[in-house]
């Protein structure tokens, strides 16, 4: 018994930083006694629209009702735990499978599982993500689109009796739901089951149905202030990586190309376009030649990232706008180039050529 009591080290807790205005919002949405409807969180990548969206919805379920949750009580400790694997985790395969709720199609019936039933689910089609716990529900694509099928299997679950007072299904990349998806979706959100509510997270709202955002309260949210990206990095000890990936994270205003950045050849090749002034001939036919030998995404990656230290700089004034734009050219010349297959190493070692002069 003593044991079963004993409690979990602290959980790393990740915060959404920046967005005062969304949470602002949000924190009186918290305290309307009827809850339901749907929220569209839009923006860029990278900015931290899904972890605000999961941190309200552990605030909905927390057993102590903060904003965005207490982390203390059970429901927020096992929620943390759902956000930090999903953090952690690249590719939703390398989730835990106590997280994924798959359904059993036979003769196109879905079968009511319990959802947290160890051993109780057929496990053959992946449907959604439930976030430790059982209200809330995350659907993510399955492949590279969020189909029909999921959205079924999604209202199924709706039919049932939620188990706490609120639900929150958080559908994240929703530009990613196929047309069918939306038009099956749309259904739901014009006759909303009770104190349920929708939260839309999409980087590209033009791919959502009109009538699908219509039914929606819409968040627009701004990229990402230099100062907050830098407290992002802090919080994740990520403050010593290199400037030039600091530099890029900044014009961005996001973390999103961050898991990109990290590749060790990608760090260190833009550390040298950083220091392209004190670059001698022999290590630009170097940097073309290793250039060369990269495969066709990494080349066109590293181009954009190029591109955008570079603007980086002419913002700052480090660089004459004018070089900047014949370098970006270049730059867009070579990407057309790479697409087509030709070889990319005269090209680096004249945009090298170009910038020092
Ligand atoms: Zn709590």
């Amino acid at each position: 018994m003593v044991e079963h009591q004993k409690k979990e080290p602290c959980q790393k807790k990740l915060k959404t930083v920046g967005h005062k205005k969304e949470k602002l919002f949000l924190e009186k949405l918290h305290k309307t006694s009827r809850l339901g409807g749907a929220l569209a969180f839009l923006g860029k990548e990278g900015i931290g629209k899904k972890l605000l969206a999961l941190e309200f919805s552990k605030g909905l379920l927390c057993q102590k009702g903060e904003v965005f949750g207490c982390d203390e009580c059970s429901v927020c400790r096992k929620i943390n735990k759902f956000i930090e694997q999903l953090s952690l985790s690249s590719d939703r395969a390398e989730l835990p499978k106590e997280f994924f709720y798959f359904v059993e199609t036979e003769e196109g019936k879905s079968v009511n599982p319990s959802p947290l039933g160890e051993g109780a689910i057929v496990k053959k089609n992946f449907a959604f993500l439930i976030g430790g716990h059982p209200d809330l529900i995350m659907v993510v694509p399955d492949g590279s689109q969020i189909k029909i099928d999921q959205i079924r299997h999604l209202q199924d679950y709706l039919s049932l009796k939620p188990l706490s007072k609120h639900r929150v299904v958080i559908i994240d990349d929703a530009h990613l739901m196929n047309v069918a998806a939306q038009n099956a979706l749309l259904k739901t959100l014009e006759e909303p089951p009770p104190d349920t509510l929708f939260i839309l997270v999409a980087k590209n709202e033009g791919q959502l149905l009109p009538t699908i955002l219509s039914r929606c309260r819409v968040l627009q949210f701004k990229p990402l202030t230099k100062e907050e990206i830098d407290e992002i990095l802090l919080r994740l000890k990520l403050q010593d990586i290199s400037q030039s990936v600091k530099e890029i994270l900044h014009t961005e205003g996001s973390l999103a190309f961050l898991n990109l950045l990290k590749d060790n050849k990608i760090e260190k090749f833009l550390e040298k376009v950083n220091d392209y002034p004190n670059l001698s001939v022999e290590e630009i036919i170097n940097l073309s030649e290793e250039f060369e030998k990269l495969d066709k995404p990494l080349k066109e990656l590293l181009l954009t990232l190029l591109d955008k230290l570079l603007l980086n700089k002419t913002l700052k004034g480090k660089l004459p706008l004018e070089n900047y734009e014949r370098v970006s050219s270049l730059v867009a010349e070579t990407l057309k180039g790479i697409k087509r297959g030709i070889k990319a190493k005269l090209a680096m070692e004249n945009i090298f050529f170009l910038l020092k002069e």
